[in-house]
């Protein structure tokens, strides 16, 4: 199968190129040329088959020039009960009979990033073995927390791949910085920049798109790539999980066979749902995706206008791993939407450039429409929903899945709907315990964030994640740091040239 650019401005390449450069080099992201598809029977017959095996059948069909020895490769090494503490991989939870919670967090950091970069650096050292290159490959995130350590724990100790996380020394949680700094691993490198998220991606966006400094890695052997979810071999892994739920759904004879669900997903960079559309085309039984946003509501607005406009404010929230306004997978979204239409996808995308806003045709938006619902939640309804929850399920939210429960129930009380609902649950709430703490016992005086984990513990009863234990007494092993502006001297100086 070929992967072709949303702009048009590129040759159709294999999966493992795609994976290899990451995004298209001219601009734009690779898409695969056509959605493959499953026949019913095929799904049906997925519910007799463990996480690992339903992998490998929608691997087999998006990475065709991979060997089924290379598939099975990476998935053993990507999920098993290492890295994966539950049986099931992504278990789904029942809250109640409408009611699903698919927990995406039992990978090593706590995270739903784990999902994709388990797998992702595997499938990166495959593809660089496939090309002609000798150069040692690195990649360099900017993180504001989440993917820099599910990056790092994929990634560190991987033949032939360094790493270099960069993150804002004020702008992620005490936890998610002892969770990078303690990070092990020869190929690992971790940086605190004295600045915010927005400096720290703008000065990796920029060493990406720098024609000199590529070259001169390149002469001293090196080559970048990119980890975060503009890579297709990011967003493939995802739709396994898709498939597993209304597999075990079946086999726990929740559902029946061709019932449809509805998916309500957290939304940041739109990778997640973006996912969830792709396994609806690839036959999987879908009612409604609800994008479900925080104040930062720029995909609702879009959903219910049309109209995608960034020109507003930016909000800090308790859920800060959807804090973001430019969604990058969107992009993936509207070239299917149009049915593959280049130039109106450049058009748009010119205009976001321009003026900060595009608004789509009104066929567009109407199919998005039919598929698609966009609901927001507040600060104060983030919290009351995990109260509410706990209260009434003895289950405890994360600041982002309660997004993804306070939405859906938006969309129920508007629609009275009553499919069948899969929330994704993105993280573990001792990963945001601080505020999880304060939805469920009001203000919190202690500012020590591993004593509020134990805090929480007491509260809920809930076993602490593996990753996040006894993180205080963990060795250091990162201590660089340096300001926006000597961002690409750290690199130099990193790769030692
Ligand atoms: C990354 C992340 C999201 C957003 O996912 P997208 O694929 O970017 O939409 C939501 N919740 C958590 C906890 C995350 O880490």
């Amino acid at each position: 199968m070929k992967y072709i650019s949303t702009r048009g401005n590129y040759e159709g390449v294999s999966a493992a190129e795609a994976i290899r450069l990451g995004m298209v080099p001219e601009g734009g992201l690779f898409v695969p040329e056509t959605v493959p598809a499953f026949s019913r029977d095929e799904i049906y017959q997925m519910n007799e088959l463990k996480y690992q095996e339903i992998a490998y059948q929608i691997l087999e069909k998006f990475l065709t020039d991979y060997s089924q020895e290379e598939l099975k490769e990476v998935i053993d090494a990507a999920y098993n009960e290492n890295s994966f503490v539950d049986q099931d991989i992504a278990p789904v939870v029942k809250l109640d009979d409408n009611l699903y919670i698919l927990e995406l967090w039992h990978g090593p950091t706590a995270a739903f990033k784990d999902m994709a970069l388990q797998i992702l650096p595997h499938l990166l050292v495959k593809a660089i073995n496939k090309s002609d290159s000798d150069k040692e490959v690195v990649i360099l995130v900017a993180t504001s927390g989440d993917t820099g350590k599910a990056a790092l724990e994929g990634f560190k100790d991987v033949d032939g791949i360094k790493i270099i996380v960069f993150y804002p020394d004020d702008g992620v949680s005490k936890v998610q910085e002892a969770q990078m700094l303690t990070t092990e691993g020869d190929n690992t490198t971790v940086v605190s920049v004295k600045g915010n998220f927005d400096d720290c991606q703008s000065a990796v966006k920029e060493i990406f798109a720098d024609k000199e400094f590529n070259n001169l890695i390149n002469h001293n052997n090196y080559q970048f790539s990119s980890a975060n979810s503009i890579n297709w071999g990011r967003l493939v892994p995802q739709i396994i999980y898709y498939f597993s739920t209304y597999a075990y759904l079946l086999r726990d004879e929740r559902i029946s066979k061709g019932e449809k669900i509805n998916i309500s997903v957290p939304t940041g960079n739109f990778g997640n749902i973006l996912a969830a559309y792709y396994a609806s085309q690839m036959g999987l039984a879908v009612n409604k995706f609800i994008c479900a946003s925080n104040t930062n509501k720029v995909l609702t607005d879009f959903l219910n206008t049309g109209i995608y406009d960034i020109n507003r404010d930016f909000h800090k929230t308790i859920s800060p791993s959807m804090d973001i306004l430019i969604s990058s997978n969107l992009e993936r979204f509207l070239f299917e939407m149009t049915g593959h239409d280049t130039d109106k996808i450049n058009q748009w995308y010119k205009d976001l450039k321009e003026t900060g806003k595009f608004e789509v045709d009104e066929a567009t938006r109407k199919k998005i429409q039919g598929l698609f619902v966009g609901e927001w939640t507040t600060e104060e309804e983030t919290k009351d929903i995990i109260t509410e929850v706990f209260k009434e399920y003895d289950y405890t939210l994360d600041t982002h899945t309660a997004v993804g429960v306070d939405s859906y129930q938006k969309y129920v009380a508007e629609t009275r709907d009553n499919t069948i609902t899969i929330i994704d649950s993105t993280a573990n709430p001792y990963k945001f315990s601080k505020s999880v703490l304060e939805a469920l016992e009001g203000d919190v005086a202690e500012e020590n964030e591993f004593k509020i984990l134990k805090k929480l513990n007491e509260v809920t009863g809930l076993e602490i994640h593996r990753g996040l234990r006894g993180l205080e007494e963990k060795e250091i092993r990162h201590n660089r740091n340096c300001n926006t502006t000597a961002i690409k001297a750290e690199v130099k100086d990193i790769l030692g040239i």
